[in-house]
Formats: C-alpha cells, structure tokens, sequence
C-alpha cells in the first residue's frame, strides 16, 4: 500500500500569535478533504493558540527545534516536555541552518533525537549535502554520516516513528530545486542507508524532500518513488500556496 502524504510547514522566525491564527482560518478549509497529512511547525510563541485553532481540523502542530536537556540554566533554550505540554506533535531538528548557523554537529543533534522520542515528540530529523560537498563528490558520504549518527542509539521500535526530510543545503530558500531524478537518487540513497541501519524498517520510515518546494514543482516531487513528502519553507507562508501544495499530494 503507498504511504500516506507528509507535508510540513517550516515558518522559521516568521509570524506573530495573531498572524497565526488568520493562517489558520484561512487554511483549514482549503486543505480539509485532502488526502495527505498536514504538519506545521510554528514558532514558540505561537504553539497553544495553533493547536486550539486547529483542534477540529486535520492540521497538526510542531516545534522548529528542542534541546536536549529536560531543564536546567540553558537560557533562551526550550525543552521536548514543554513543547509537548503546549501541544506539539513533533519537532524538527537538525535543519540546515540550526547545523551552520548556530553550529548544532551530529552528536547533539542525536541527543535531541533521543529526547523528542522520550518526551513523545515525532522527530522530523533534517539532512544535506552543502554545494561543495556535492560538487565534491561527497553527497553519499555526507548523508550517511548524518543518518549514522544522527539515529545512534534509537531502538529499531522506535525508529518506525521518525521522519527523514532530505534537504540539500544548496536549495533551501535559494529558488533552486533538485531535478526530481536528483531527488529520488537522494532518497533511494537514503532508504538503502536506513535499510542496512535498521533492516526491514526502511520501507516503513517517510523520507521527505525539502528545497524550494513550490506550487508548480511539489507535483512531480512528489510521484518519486522513495518520497513521501515534502518540508516547505517559504511557501508554507503563504496559505494559498501551501494549500496548493498539499493539493498536489
Ligand atoms: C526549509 O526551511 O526547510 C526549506 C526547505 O525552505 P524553502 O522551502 O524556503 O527552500
């Protein structure tokens, strides 16, 4: 049987508690009888007011990062236990620009990985190559680096409920996509990995593509074979166009 449809909404540091709530009402009714499912993951701040918004509504709210930690002095940080007391259904870690511009390496990443499973937290965990290390040769390497060590230590029950969005670094927020062969080469590659990391969970783990995903490219994306879905940035911003997305499902 095909995979049910994942698509997620990464805002990044855009909207306000009163801007989320006009997306929402906005968005409900276009994506209602969609057959795919709708994840949004929302600043902080907006999180308790997203998750009674869209209460009666197939839309589900997450978190764009966590630490590893339960509490402790860690300030401006934010735990798995209260995001998932606000409400959050999942997180996403390890996106590119946690990974460069705030430095988070594969061994932290890993932690949070372990601590969004323990809090019951559905970790969305993010993966790429940069330009340079595909115009070197190293996507492979690089990929099944981060797929190593970033799934260390996760029990292969478990492993079941994580989400893998491949996102090659060079096409996020720049309006270039990865060809669709690109993409389902990226994703074959990936499933192989997760296949000899975890052998028989490889066809039950959803692999999404991230990448300048757009109204007129998600649809050709998406009939790859190894993807599921998508994570989109810049045009989940906009509800028409992240319905359009999820439309193409
Ligand atoms: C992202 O933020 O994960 C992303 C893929 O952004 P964009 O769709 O804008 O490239």
């Amino acid at each position: 049987m095909e995979k049910e449809h994942i698509i997620v909404g990464n805002w990044k540091m855009y909207k306000t508690e009163q801007e989320t709530v006009e997306f929402l009402q906005t968005l409900a009714p276009l994506v209602a009888a969609v057959n795919a499912r709708v994840y949004l993951a929302v600043p902080f701040t907006s999180i308790p007011t997203a998750v009674k918004v869209t209460e009666k509504t197939n839309i589900v709210i997450g978190a764009q990062n966590m630490n590893d930690a339960t509490k402790g002095a860690f300030t401006g940080e934010i735990a798995g236990i209260m995001l998932k007391a606000s409400g959050a259904e999942f997180v996403i870690l390890g996106h590119s620009e946690r990974r460069e511009l705030f430095k988070e390496d594969d061994d932290f990443i890993n932690r949070k990985v372990i601590r969004a499973l323990k809090d019951d937290l559905q970790p969305i965990l993010c993966i790429g190559e940069t330009l340079d290390e595909r115009e070197l040769g190293k996507t492979e390497e690089v990929l099944a680096r981060q797929l190593q060590k970033g799934l260390k230590k996760v029990s292969m029950e478990d492993v079941e409920k994580i989400i893998i969005a491949y996102e090659p670094v060079w096409a996020i927020g720049t309006g270039k996509t990865a060809t669709p062969e690109l993409a389902q080469e990226a994703h074959r590659f990936i499933r192989q990995t997760l296949g000899t990391l975890f052998s028989g969970k490889e066809s039950k783990i959803s692999l999404l593509y991230g990448g300048s995903v757009k109204p007129d490219n998600a649809a050709l994306l998406l009939s790859q074979k190894d993807i599921n879905g998508a994570l989109v940035g810049g045009a989940s911003l906009d509800p028409k166009s992240f319905a359009d997305i999820i439309n193409a499902c």
